[in-house]
């Protein structure tokens, strides 16, 4: 694709490429089950016509609580767009508008959302975690490169592309994403309570060590089957990841290896300049270690070289688990989002 000028708008970029097509989308494709579903979106798959290609189309209202966002929609088209050589990023394949919607037609994710291997009885093996956490930070590293910062990453924005044998995985989700670099700081609340760093909540400057944070817990929830901050309500959650309130005692670290819970303390600290980045991250021994019968290949991305820490980011050896009281008991299952800016608080239920 030809290089674009990317203009943004607090972070908000502007520029498409795409057409934005006005035919009815049932003439083309025949639209069926429903995918998922948001505040303001709602994903159906859809199957061309002509073709017989299944594809997901996720209708964007252009109108929310009285106000016109159709930049907001036109927004996420553009970062999908300015995503598109990222291979763990969803494709975007057409665009459609209609009076109330924009319709992203994506790639079609067939092996549903990560999450739903976090709540299942049987959770994946390390060696699959491994290899799905290498891909989430290949996609984040190149996200990041780009000054792209997603801001809403968690299990439910995470899909793979077949159930059984579990595929590779495509994020997804870019409404809340953010260029990061143009103008000043960027400094807003948003994000999903249980997955948000504490500098978001803080009303801190987000830096890409934000999605960092939320990679940290993803790894801990595929691990354990549990929200690491996740309290009875969202002040409790609030008050959990401010103190980084993680219980590391769980019964499902010990059928992983020390490292994976040396990577998670990693990425679970407060100070998002002590964060390991994406590429520092894949560099982790955690990542490369060998499981019998797994086959390991090169990571996608090219190794760079580490910003902060030299060669001796991860040189220390694992530090023993530490137990530590939890005043949280997490029910996972909690999908709400919220969005508050200051001069006005508002809070989205989610799906
Ligand atoms: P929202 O902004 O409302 O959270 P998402 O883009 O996250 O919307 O989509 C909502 C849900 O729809 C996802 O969590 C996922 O379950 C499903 N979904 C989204 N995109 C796809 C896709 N390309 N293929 C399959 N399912 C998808
Ligand atoms: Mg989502």
């Amino acid at each position: 694709m030809a290089r674009r000028r990317l203009e943004s708008r607090g972070g908000l970029l502007a520029d498409i490429q795409t057409a934005i097509l006005t035919e009815p989308l049932d003439s083309l494709f025949h639209i069926t089950e429903e995918l998922g579903r948001g505040k303001f979106a709602v994903v159906k798959k859809c199957v061309e016509k002509a073709t017989g290609k299944e594809f997901a189309a996720k209708f964007v209202r252009k109108r929310r609580r009285g106000r016109d966002c159709r930049a907001d929609v036109i927004h996420e088209l553009a970062v999908l767009e300015a995503a598109c050589c990222n291979s763990r990023v969803i494709n975007l394949h057409a665009a459609y508008e209609n009076e109330h919607d924009i319709i992203l037609l994506l790639e079609y994710a067939a092996g549903g959302e990560i999450f739903d291997h976090c709540v299942s009885d049987e959770l994946l093996s390390e060696s699959q975690i491994v290899r799905l956490i290498r891909q989430i930070l290949e996609g984040v590293h190149l996200l990041h490169q780009s000054n792209i910062v997603h801001l809403d990453l968690k299990p439910q924005n995470i899909l793979l592309t077949s159930l059984s044998p579990v595929g590779d995985i495509k994020i997804v989700d870019f409404g809340l994403a953010r260029r990061l670099g143009t103008v000043g700081e960027l400094r807003e609340i948003v994000g999903t309570p249980e997955y948000v760093a504490p500098e978001i909540l803080n009303y801190e400057p987000i830096t890409t060590a934000s999605d960092l944070w939320s990679v940290g817990v993803i790894t801990y929830m595929l691990i354990t089957g549990e929200s690491p901050f996740a309290g009875e309500d969202k002040q409790q959650t609030f008050l959990n990841v401010s103190q980084v309130n993680v219980d590391y005692s769980r019964e499902a670290f010990t059928r992983v290896s020390e490292l994976a819970v040396h990577f998670i303390r990693k990425l679970l600290v407060k100070t998002p300049e002590d964060r390991p980045s994406a590429a520092d991250c894949l560099s982790h021994p955690w990542l490369w270690q060998q499981y019998p019968g797994a086959e390991l290949s090169p990571p996608a991305v090219p190794r760079v070289p580490r910003e902060r820490s030299g060669g001796a980011k991860w040189a220390s050896a694992p530090e023993d688990p530490e137990d530590k009281e939890n005043i949280l008991d997490s029910p996972q299952s909690k999908r709400s989002r919220f969005v508050i800016d200051e001069a006005h608080a508002t809070r989205d239920s989610g799906v």
